[in-house]
C-alpha cells in the first residue's frame, strides 16, 4: 500500500476514534522519561527565548541518559513515527482533547502499533536531529489543535501559546 493511502487510512480511523470518545477521553499526564522528575529539566525550558531558528522553544527537554525508555505521556493514535531533520527519530500522537503530543530526538522508536496506553514505551532517550552533540534528551511538546486564545500573551510568538501549552504545567496537574 502506498505511503499516502496509509496515512489517509490512519487519519479516517482518527476521525472514527475522536466521533467515539471524542473530547471526553480522560488526559491522563505522565511525564514521560522512566525516572524524570524536576531535576530533569531547566524551570525555564519552556518558552525559553532566544531559540535558535524557532526563535522560542515550544516544549520541554527533559534531560536523560540515551537508552533510557520513553512513554506516552497520555494514550492516543500514532500519527506519524519515523525521522526529521530536526525533531530526528520522531512520535506524533493525537490524544484526547485534541492534542498532539511529539516526542522529538529519540535513539529508536519502539514497537509499530497504530494505538498505544498511557506508560507505553514508543521510545528511548537519545540526541538525533538537531540535537546531535548535545546532552542527551527528550523534547516534548503538547499542541491543542483547537486555539486556546485566553493563554495568548505578551510573549516572544505569544499568539502561538493558544497551541502550544506548557508541559510542565500539564504534568503537574494544572488546569489547561
Ligand atoms: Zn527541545
Amino acid at each position: 500500500m502506498s505511503r499516502i493511502r496509509i496515512v489517509v487510512r490512519r487519519l479516517l480511523l482518527v476521525v472514527v476514534a475522536v466521533l467515539v470518545a471524542g473530547l471526553f477521553l480522560p488526559e491522563s499526564r505522565q511525564i514521560p522519561v522512566v525516572g524524570a522528575g524536576s531535576g530533569d529539566w531547566h524551570p525555564d525550558t519552556f518558552w525559553y527565548y532566544p531559540w535558535g531558528r524557532s526563535g522560542v522553544h515550544k516544549g520541554v527537554d527533559i534531560f536523560a541518559i540515551k537508552g533510557t525508555p520513553v512513554l506516552a505521556s497520555s494514550g492516543g493514535v500514532v500519527l506519524f513515527r519515523g525521522e526529521l531533520a530536526r525533531g530526528g527519530r520522531v512520535v506524533l500522537m493525537l490524544g484526547p482533547k485534541w492534542r498532539l503530543h511529539y516526542y522529538a530526538h529519540l535513539d529508536q522508536t519502539v514497537g509499530n502499533g497504530l494505538w498505544l496506553a498511557e506508560g507505553d514505551q514508543l521510545g528511548t532517550v537519545g540526541d538525533s536531529g538537531n540535537a546531535a552533540g548535545k546532552p542527551p534528551h527528550l523534547h516534548y511538546s503538547l499542541v491543542s489543535l483547537l486555539p486556546l486564545i485566553w493563554k495568548a500573551d505578551g510573549a516572544p510568538q505569544g499568539w502561538k501559546k493558544m497551541f502550544y501549552l506548557d508541559p510542565l504545567r500539564h504534568f503537574a496537574g494544572g488546569g489547561q
